[in-house]
């Protein structure tokens, strides 16, 4: 590569800021630059990439990935953060606490670096990249047989990679895993958390569909034009604050975020012309992961430094990233107060000079009803925020099971569609609706699952605090206000990078360990009235 890092002077004498820091600045500034051409490979064949592209496209990203990771791991890196950590002992606590706690996360980001080869690096993300075009044509055809070698592979290599990164003693192979998602989690915590969860969600769900009443919900279905959709999302999304200077929506087969670039943090939805609602909380759900990506401080100088490549500017963990996602989603989009300011403007939105909006035969009261059932239904992405971590917990189950080697692939559809009877009571039709859904095990991504309940158990503990400390936050929302949200999360989540790891920030913020209280306090307070 020929990337030069940028070189700033030291301004900020105030604090003892090691020597060779702003040199190892600078090359982590290199491996991150390295580290987003892959990132926009990556959204371009998701994207726009033509199928024929495949092939070359697959060694394009191995190539990438293996140069982003010889960046990472160069031996000059791992030279500089002993002498800055040589440095940092001599002087007894009296450096500035940021570049302490980045020396502390490029620590660890160098030694699990340094656990991986690159050759398997390269192939990981090679055979990823095949197996995610295999994906695509099996989830459509619903073929399960022909997407199972490919996911035997990704499992072997996930295999190899767990035994190099390592894991604590006591621990398993996932936990090495899930600890590049989740910083400090183990499979063991996550049981235990989910455990009681999953018995009094099911309790819930269970009593919701007891009490007889069904919830109409023929206002999710009405037909609007993927254009009119688009235009909305794009509404609701400067609304919330996205910068569209800085950031894109497009479509895509499976809905993500990526904060790429400095400046460049790209959004994917897709669109149903009878299921519009589906849609706005995909691109609400993706935006609030772009709104994180943006509030981070990427174009900044830390400490006299660049800060884009330094843990300051990156995110905390999975989990904190999809509690910004889903408060978007779920506390703000599925309020009362919500609805009540964009109803008005989506009937305006979604009629033509011709003819009247098909909203118009609905009020707000029909519409927050019908985005707030309790159904279980087959498609995680569309689930409701009752029956939601549901589907997390049998794939998290499921990955461990199989990473250990205790579930087969082979008998991953009849284990899958086992566990959907048990815990949602449903049919699995074919395994397009069962086990094909999701694209993460196709890349690779075992351990991700648990970090999507984990972002709710943050978003619902959060959302209690800022509700306390924006004590008119609903009536703002319920004018279309959300800049006081908005620079809380920026100045309270935000700007601090990976300064703290989650369990810590959590605690700083609310002043307690996660719970699963606010969660299931927030489902039962919203959900049993509309169900009564
Ligand atoms: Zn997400």
């Amino acid at each position: 590569m020929t990337t030069t890092a940028p070189s700033r002077p030291l301004t900020t004498p105030q604090a003892a800021i090691p020597a060779a820091y702003t040199e190892l600045c600078g090359l982590r500034w290199q491996a991150s630059t390295v580290g987003s051409i892959g990132s926009l490979l990556s959204w371009d064949q998701e994207t726009y990439m033509p199928h024929a592209a495949a092939a070359h496209r697959a060694d394009q990203s191995s190539m990438m990935a293996r140069l982003a990771h010889e960046s990472a791991t160069s031996p000059r890196i791992g030279e500089l953060l002993g002498s800055c950590e040589g440095e940092l002992a001599k002087l007894n606590g009296q450096v500035d606490p940021v570049v302490h706690a980045d020396l502390r996360e490029m620590r660890r980001d160098y030694d699990l670096a340094t656990r991986l080869p690159a050759d398997l690096v390269a192939e990981l993300a090679r055979t990823g990249s095949q197996a995610q075009e295999v994906w695509k044509d099996a989830r459509q055809k619903s073929d399960f047989a022909m997407f199972r070698p490919w996911l035997e592979k990704m499992l072997d290599l996930s295999r190899r990679k767990a035994r190099c990164l390592g894991y604590p003693a006591g621990g398993e192979l996932y936990d090495a895993l899930l600890d590049k998602y989740e910083p400090g989690a183990t499979a063991n915590m996550i049981e235990s958390a989910f455990t009681p969860l999953r018995a009094r969600l099911s309790a819930l769900v269970k009593d919701l569909s007891a009490s007889g009443r069904r919830i109409d919900t023929r206002v999710t279905k009405v037909t609007i034009d993927a254009r009119l959709q688009h235009e909305l999302g794009q509404f609701v999304l400067r609304a919330m604050g996205f910068d569209f200077a800085a950031g894109r929506l497009d479509t895509t087969t499976h809905p993500f975020c990526s904060g790429m670039a400095p400046g460049d943090t790209r959004l994917t939805t897709r669109y149903r012309d009878e299921a519009f609602t589906d849609a706005l909380y995909g691109s609400m759900h993706e935006a609030g992961h772009g709104l994180y990506e943006q509030g981070l401080p990427k174009l900044a100088s830390i400490a006299s430094a660049p800060a884009y490549g330094r843990p300051l500017a990156e995110s905390i963990s999975l989990g904190i990233h999809e509690s910004q996602s889903r408060m978007w989603e779920n506390f703000v989009g599925r309020s009362r107060e919500f609805w009540d300011w964009l109803w008005p403007i989506a009937m305006k939105m979604t009629s033509t000079s011709s003819a009247a909006s098909p909203l118009s035969a609905y009020s707000t009261d029909d519409i927050f009803r019908a985005v707030n059932t309790a159904t279980p239904s087959f498609i995680r992405v569309e689930a409701d925020e009752a029956t939601y971590n549901l589907h997390v917990m049998l794939r998290f189950e499921l990955e461990r099971a199989m990473l250990a080697g205790e579930v087969a692939v082979k008998d991953l559809p009849g284990e899958w569609n086992r566990r959907v009877k048990e815990y949602l009571g449903l049919d699995v039709p074919d395994d397009r609706r069962g086990c094909l859904q999701d694209v993460h095990w196709a890349f690779g991504l075992i351990g991700y699952f648990p970090t999507y309940t984990l972002g709710n158990l943050y978003a619902a503990q959060f959302w209690e605090t800022i509700n306390t400390q924006i004590p008119d936050l609903k009536q703002r929302m319920a004018g279309g206000d959300f800049a006081a949200l908005k620079k809380w999360l920026n100045e309270n989540i935000h700007i601090h990078g990976r300064r703290y790891r989650a369990a810590e920030l959590c605690e700083n913020l609310t002043g307690k360990p996660l719970s699963a209280d606010p969660l299931m306090r927030h489902l039962e307070g919203k959900l049993r009235p509309l169900y009564r």
